[in-house]
C-alpha cells in the first residue's frame, strides 16, 4: 500500500472539472492523470455534471410536466451513465451500483411526482443537482479504484444559500463555517471531490446556483479554504481574446487583471462564470485557466496585474432584440418616460445589455425573451410607440482598435454602434 503522509500546509488548490473535460470515459482517464500529479498536495476537486447531462436533466423535467413515466424518460441518462462506468471497469463496484440505484429512484420518485404545487423552480433544483451527484459518484469510485484516496463530499450539506431556487444566493458566513470545519480537516490525508452548482437552504432542500454555476462553486470552496489558487481545467488552452468557435486567429492571454476578466464576463463571454471572478479578487487568489488535454501548457492566470497593451477581446452574443420606445406627440424623451421604462424592467428582471437614445426615442437591446417582451410592450404601449428587431446579434470589442473594427464590421448590417474610451459596440443583423 502507498504510504500517505500529511500533506504540506500552505500548498491547498481547488481544480474544477466543466461537463466537457469528463463527458466520457477517456476525458475522465485524463482528468485522473491531472489529479494524480497533484495528489500529494492538499487537493479539492470541483467535478460538474457529464457531458451534456445538465441539459439531458432539464428534458427530464419537461417530460415529467407532460406526465411521460419516469422509468421511460431516464432510459438515456441512465444508459449514458452505465457507459461509461462500464467502459471504466466500476460495473462490479458494489458502492457505486448502490449509490446510482438510490440516485435514480430518487430521480424517478421526484418526476412521477411532480406537480406545479411543488414550484417548478423547486422541483428544478431537486432533479437537476442529480447529474452532479452522479457524475462525482462515478469519479469518485475510479479515483479510488486508482489509487488516489478520494473523499466525496456532498456540496449540498456545506454550500448553504438562500431560498432563491435556480438562483441561489450564498450564504457566506455559514458556508465559510461548514466548509472549515467540515470539509478542510478532512484534506490533510486524501483529495476531496465535490460537487459544483448545488448547495441548500436552511431546510436542506437543494438549491442550486445559476446555470454554469460550478465555477462559481470553486470560487466559494477557495475563498472559504483560503486556497492558494484556483484552476480551471478546460477545453481550450486558456482565456482566448475571442471564442475560437465564432472567430479565427484566436489569441491567448497569458495574464489578465481580475478587472478585466470580470468585465469580460460581464458582456457575455462564457469562458468563466460571472459571479466567479470577484471572491476570488476580494481575497487575491489566482484564477487559472488551462487545457485539460494539454497539462503541460500553462494556459491564462487572472490575477491583481497590470498588462500593458492587451489584445482587443471580442465578445458575441446571438439572440438579440432591439426595443425602441418611441414619443408621438412631438415632445422628447426625458428623464421621466426614462424612468418609466425602466420600471418595468426591472420589475419583469429584464437585463439591458446595451441602450441608445435620441431626441424622440429611447432603444434598449436585450436577450430574446418574447414572453417577457410582449410584457413589457403591453405595459407601456399607452405611453410609447414600441418597435422591435430580433434575432440580431451583438459584438462588444473590449480595448479596441480601428482595424479589429472595420474587420468585424465588414459586410454586416449594423443597426446600432456605440463607443466609449475602451469599448466599441455594435448590434448587426445576421444574414
Ligand atoms: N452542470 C451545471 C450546468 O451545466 C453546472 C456547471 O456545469 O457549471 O449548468
Ligand atoms: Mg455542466
Amino acid at each position: 500500500m502507498r504510504e500517505i503522509s500529511k500533506k504540506e500546509i500552505g500548498h491547498l488548490k481547488v481544480f474544477k472539472f466543466g461537463g466537457a473535460s469528463v463527458r466520457d470515459a477517456k476525458s475522465v482517464q485524463n482528468m485522473t492523470k491531472i489529479i494524480a500529479a497533484h495528489q500529494n498536495e492538499k487537493l479539492l476537486v470541483v467535478v460538474s455534471a457529464m457531458g451534456k447531462m445538465t441539459n439531458a436533466f432539464e428534458a427530464l423535467l419537461e417530460k415529467a410536466i407532460e406526465e411521460e413515466p419516469a422509468e421511460e424518460s431516464i432510459l438515456e441518462i441512465q444508459e449514458f451513465h452505465s457507459n461509461i462506468i462500464q467502459e471504466l471497469d466500476l460495473t462490479s463496484h458494489q458502492a457505486l451500483r448502490e449509490d446510482m440505484e438510490e440516485i435514480y429512484e430518487q430521480l424517478v420518485h421526484g418526476l412521477n411526482g411532480y406537480s406545479s404545487a411543488f414550484g417548478y423552480d423547486f422541483v428544478y433544483d431537486q432533479t437537476v443537482s442529480l447529474a452532479e451527484v452522479i457524475s462525482t459518484k462515478i469519479i469518485s469510485a475510479y479515483l479510488n479504484k486508482q489509487g488516489i484516496n478520494t473523499l466525496w463530499v456532498d456540496a449540498r450539506k456545506v454550500v448553504k444559500t438562500n431560498n432563491t431556487h435556480r438562483q441561489a444566493m450564498v450564504d457566506w458566513g455559514a458556508t465559510q463555517a461548514m466548509i472549515k470545519s467540515q470539509v478542510l480537516p478532512q484534506m490533510e490525508e486524501q483529495v476531496v471531490l465535490t460537487q459544483g452548482f448545488i448547495g441548500s437552504n436552511a431546510k436542506y432542500n437543494t438549491t442550486t446556483l445559476g446555470r454554469e454555476g460550478s465555477d462559481f462553486s470553486a470560487a466559494i470552496f477557495a475563498t472559504s479554504l483560503n486556497a492558494e489558487s484556483v484552476t480551471i481545467w478546460k477545453d481550450v488552452p486558456g482565456v482566448l481574446n475571442a471564442d475560437p468557435k465564432k472567430f479565427e486567429n484566436t489569441k491567448l492571454y497569458e495574464r489578465l487583471p481580475y478587472k478585466e476578466a470580470a468585465e469580460m464576463t460581464y458582456y457575455g463571454a462564457t469562458v468563466i462564470h460571472p459571479k466567479t471572478i470577484k471572491p476570488l479578487a476580494q481575497k487575491g487568489i489566482p484564477l487559472y485557466v488551462r487545457s485539460f488535454q494539454n497539462m503541460e501548457e500553462r494556459g491564462t492566470v487572472i490575477e491583481e496585474c497590470i498588462v500593458p497593451n492587451l489584445n482587443p477581446a471580442i465578445i458575441h452574443k446571438d439572440n438579440q432584440t432591439v426595443i425602441s420606445f418611441k414619443i408621438s406627440d412631438f415632445s422628447f424623451i426625458n428623464e421621466g418616460h426614462i424612468h418609466t421604462i425602466f420600471d418595468h424592467i426591472k420589475r419583469l428582471d429584464l437585463t439591458i445589455n446595451l441602450m441608445q437614445n435620441s431626441a424622440i426615442s429611447f432603444t434598449i437591446c436585450m436577450d430574446d425573451n418574447p414572453k417577457k417582451r410582449e410584457q413589457l410592450r403591453t405595459a407601456l404601449m399607452e405611453e410609447f410607440r414600441i418597435y422591435y428587431n430580433e434575432g440580431l446579434e451583438m459584438i462588444t470589442v473590449k480595448n479596441y482598435n480601428q482595424d479589429t473594427i472595420n474587420e468585424l464590421m465588414e459586410g454586416k448590417e449594423v443597426i446600432i454602434e456605440q463607443r466609449s474610451r475602451n469599448n466599441f459596440q455594435m448590434v448587426y443583423k445576421v444574414n
